[in-house]
């Protein structure tokens, strides 16, 4: 019950819309707010009980300045009011550190808190932008503490302390750089490894077309297209004549050989936005956008030609491959199922009828 509710405080302007490295951010100002609003009300609190009213009064500040943060985050969910949230937050922390160096806070123990800058400097703004903030914060706090005379100080620091004081964060600086560099790779490599596997999954490693799954989206593309301007777009279905043969008399690799080569010459026949899929073994499928079936019959027929034409030479031997072809228009009257299964029938048609030839759909349902 407790986690939800602090896991809900935390994810609180997340959303699935936005990417990972935005929903990261979210959180983290989120949790940097929220730990800092605590910490500052329950050591404002103190210090008011302690009659430490400036220091009191600056703790408070600091509060409300991390819940108009977290607020104009949550308000304007965008990449502005994200970025006001986190410059805010970073400045209203800085400024309550250089407070807390100044005055030395509790019992000279304020400057300890510096070491918070670092971390979230970096978690907010990355390596680059991160390292420039803390440089900044550094020449500030540095000016404060070794000013002569502690003209600018309200109390006074050992030599030694400051001294220290200030190669510490330098080390804790380095190492949060470090650690936020290291995430960043991580963070790239995994995105790189998933955009591989992504391609992976729609693509077919032999012929390095988009597979059945790869075409799916070029085949929703071209439905919504259908539905915006109603002009139908077609299917060409082709299935290698004999290929069981091909493999038979030269062997699978040879077979694959073969496969590579006869995706290639569609490929080169092929206009501008047609494109060509493995639809299974020996199968292919060319969709055609804003291609009646008439003009279907004619780009089939070019690419019939062009691949009879070609002899595929394996291991100096040039053999002949030639392929069938289905051709089906998907319109506002056939849907793509149909059409897929109007395009398989005129495939069979093309082979009943002695295989390298064309079949248009319209003309196996007459
Ligand atoms: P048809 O003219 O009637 O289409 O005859 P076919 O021999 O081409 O048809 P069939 O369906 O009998 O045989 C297809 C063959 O394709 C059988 C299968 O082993 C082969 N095949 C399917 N995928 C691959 C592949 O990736 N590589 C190789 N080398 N062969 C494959
Ligand atoms: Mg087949
Ligand atoms: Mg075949």
């Amino acid at each position: 019950m407790k986690a939800a509710l602090i896991s809900s405080l935390l994810e609180q302007g997340c959303s699935p819309d936005f990417d990972e490295e935005t929903n990261r951010k979210i959180l983290v100002v989120n949790l940097f707010a929220l730990v800092g609003i605590m910490l500052t009300s329950i050591l404002g609190l103190r210090a008011l009980l302690g009659q430490e009213y400036p220091l009191a009064g600056s703790l408070f500040i600091a509060s409300i300045f991390f819940v108009l943060a977290r607020q104009i985050q949550l308000v304007y969910n965008n990449t502005v009011g994200r970025l006001i949230a986190v410059n805010l937050l970073l400045g209203c922390l800085m400024g309550l550190m250089a407070y807390l160096v100044v005055s030395g806070g509790k019992n000279n123990t304020g400057p300890l808190w510096i070491y918070v800058v670092p971390p979230v400097a970096m978690f907010y703004a990355g390596v680059t932008r991160g390292l420039m903030t803390v440089g900044v914060f550094t020449l500030m706090i540095s000016l404060l503490m070794f000013f002569p005379n502690d003209a600018l100080l309200l109390t006074s620091y050992d030599q030694d302390f400051k001294i220290r004081l200030l190669l510490s964060f330098l080390t804790v600086t380095f190492l949060s750089a470090f650690y936020e560099y290291s995430r960043q790779k991580t963070f790239d490599t995994v995105q790189q490894l998933s955009e591989q596997f992504e391609q992976q999954a729609l693509h077919d490693p032999l012929t390095r077309l988009p597979n059945r799954r790869g075409i799916q989206q070029q085949l929703t593309q071209e439905l919504a297209r259908l539905r915006r301007n109603g002009r139908p777009f077609s299917l060409i279905l082709a299935d290698i004549d004999h290929f069981k043969n091909i493999n038979d008399n030269h062997g699978h690799s040879n077979g694959d050989e073969v496969l590579r080569r006869v995706s290639g010459i569609f490929q080169n026949r092929l206009r501008g936005l047609d494109m060509v899929a493995r639809w299974g073994g020996e199968e292919f499928l060319i969709v055609a956008p804003e291609t009646p079936e008439s003009n279907a019959e004619a780009l089939a027929e070019k690419i019939r030609t062009s691949l009879a034409e070609t002899p595929i030479v394996l291991n100096g031997f040039p053999i002949k491959v030639t392929a069938s072809f289905g051709v089906c228009e998907v319109s506002k009257d056939v849907e793509l199922e149909r059409a897929l299964t109007l395009a398989d029938k005129a495939l069979y048609k093309s082979k009943q009828n002695g295989r390298n030839r064309v079949t248009c759909a319209a003309v196996t349902s007459e």
